[in-house]
């Protein structure tokens, strides 16, 4: 069992209080590590070496493809440690071997690669005389120090996400990781200093959010602060950070919907509706949760949902056949729990699946639910879990009308053979991402991009990086003379 530290400066080093947390492996309550209980001392100490690399080290300095080269690295030990980092995000996570690998950390090298070669495109550009007088030049430079704050569904990812595209334009981050899910983010560190990249560069600090998370909003010396997370912390940290006005980019919750038409493909529909329901076990802000379906095909499809959604193999995520591990903790579990009984009330169970061979672990049943109120509890709020809810309509416009009637904005999917429909539904749909006969590809090049109260700002894409930037303006006079002719208006005569 390993004990991990803080990284700071590209050193390991004990918390000043030396206080420990456990880490545990929801699959079967076991303790799986420790963790160092990060205090404000210790975050102070973090965010002043991401400072002192910011303002006087070489990382904002050299050029893209030099930071660049450091990425890459990283990305590939990564790729050489692709099984090592898997096992430990399943085990850190509860997620099924075949997802860890394939999925999250497959994906999180190619996001590193994506932003070491795009973070090489952004432009200064060189422009032209606005005024007769004078050339102006616009220079994109880095923010400064980035604190990147993470959560637990999706641990590597999120620092792929949040951390890495604001190193690659050249700033420095203080990384905080969801107290559960440290471990990933802690090996990434282990590769940073072989890797090239230099000290004080990225930094982590575990510990809890109203400490070690509060500390960040509030510092003085954090110029920006990249957040995935729940709404509720996202708005604490928006208030906190507003008296040091900190850039922010927030990346909140989400309730996706999944709308069938009469005339989608029954069997892709159904396909998809399963692998977006129960996405990551439902922990996934973009899981399809509210499945609208045309009255035309609506007997028809719940009865191949339902079907499918039998054949979902919950169970030991060291199993390569297992589709839904855990949940993350008891804490969520009870939840999860909590909202299968508020349904209970406000619709119909369709279908209950069965864990009563789970002695222990976060287990949960995948549970389908069926109403006709789209402002029922479990239609408007995020459970985070496999519970998506089916309900039927009867036009495009009710379709539309209901979709957008969630205060989210995050992702969608629009299922139908008719390019005219979807279409619409695209221009239609109030959420930064539409997908047409297909749910959940967030391809690196292209932006996640909340809409609503799911925040502002990009992950992922060229327009993340943009985000990781400040523009600065110079003017460069070319008359080269003391007397400009505008001056008169400030004083003298013309
Ligand atoms: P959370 O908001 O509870 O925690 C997120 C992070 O904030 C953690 O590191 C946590 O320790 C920290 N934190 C907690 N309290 C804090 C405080 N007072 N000040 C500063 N930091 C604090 O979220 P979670 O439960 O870890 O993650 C699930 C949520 O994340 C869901 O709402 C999900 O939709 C959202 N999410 C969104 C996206 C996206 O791209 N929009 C992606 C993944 C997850």
């Amino acid at each position: 069992m390993k004990n991990y530290g803080l990284f700071i400066d590209n050193e390991w080093v004990k918390s000043d209080k030396e206080e420990e947390e456990d880490v545990i492996n929801p699959a079967n309550e076991q303790k799986i590590a420790t963790i160092q209980k990060g205090t404000v001392e210790d975050t102070k100490a973090a965010i002043d070496a991401a400072r002192t690399a910011f303002d006087r080290g070489e990382w904002p300095r050299l050029s893209p493809a030099t930071r660049a080269e450091s990425i890459l690295k990283l990305s590939r030990f990564l790729e050489d440690d692709i099984i090592k980092f898997g096992e430990t995000e399943m085990a850190n996570t509860g997620k099924p071997v075949k997802q860890v690998v394939d999925y999250d950390v497959a994906y999180t090298i190619d996001n590193l690669r994506f932003f070491a070669g795009a973070a090489r495109t952004i432009d200064g550009v060189a422009a032209k005389e606005y005024v007769t007088d004078g050339t102006s030049i616009l220079r994109r430079e880095p923010v400064g120090v980035v604190a990147a704050i993470t959560p637990w569904n999706y641990p590597l990812m999120m620092v792929a996400w949040r951390a890495i595209p604001a190193i690659a334009a050249g700033n420095t981050v203080v990384i905080k990781p969801a107290t559960y899910t440290p471990l990933t983010t802690l090996e990434l560190a282990n590769l940073v200093k072989e890797a090239g990249i230099p000290k004080g560069v990225f930094n982590v600090v575990t510990g809890p959010g109203n400490t070690v998370g509060e500390e960040l909003a509030k510092n003085e010396k954090v110029d920006m602060i990249a957040f995935t997370g729940s709404n509720e912390v996202g708005k604490r940290i928006s208030k906190i950070a507003s008296d040091s006005v900190k850039r922010l980019s927030l990346e909140l919750g989400g309730k996706a919907p999944f709308i069938v038409f009469d005339d989608a493909d029954i069997d892709a529909a159904t396909e998809g509706a399963v692998v977006g329901g129960f996405v990551n076990n439902g922990q996934d802000c973009s899981a399809a949760t509210r499945i609208y379906v045309q009255e035309g095909i609506y007997e028809k499809f719940k009865k191949e949902y339902i079907e499918k959604i039998g054949r979902i193999r919950t169970g030991n995520p060291t199993d390569p056949k297992t589709d839904l591990g855990p949940l993350i903790s008891s804490e969520h579990q009870n939840k999860v729990r909590s909202y299968i009984d508020i349904g209970r009330n406000e619709g119909e169970i369709l279908y209950e699946g069965s864990n009563e061979d789970f002695r222990s672990g976060y287990f949960t049943r995948p549970v389908l639910f069926e109403t006709e109120n789209n402002r029922a509890r479990i239609v408007q709020e995020e459970i985070f879990g496999p519970v998506p809810v089916l309900l039927r309509f009867r036009s495009y416009e009710e379709a539309i009308e209901k979709a957008n009637d969630v205060v989210y904005g995050l992702g969608s999917s629009v299922w139908t053979r008719d390019i005219r429909t979807a279409m619409m539904a695209a221009r239609d749909l109030k959420f930064g991402t539409v997908w047409i006969n297909d749910h959940v590809p967030i391809p690196s090049e292209m932006p996640w991009s909340p809409m609503k109260k799911s925040g502002f700002g990009a992950s992922t894409s060229k327009y993340s990086l943009e985000e990781f930037t400040t523009l600065k303006h110079v003017y460069v006079d070319l008359t080269g003379s003391a007397r400009k002719s505008w001056y008169y208006q400030v004083y003298g005569e013309k």
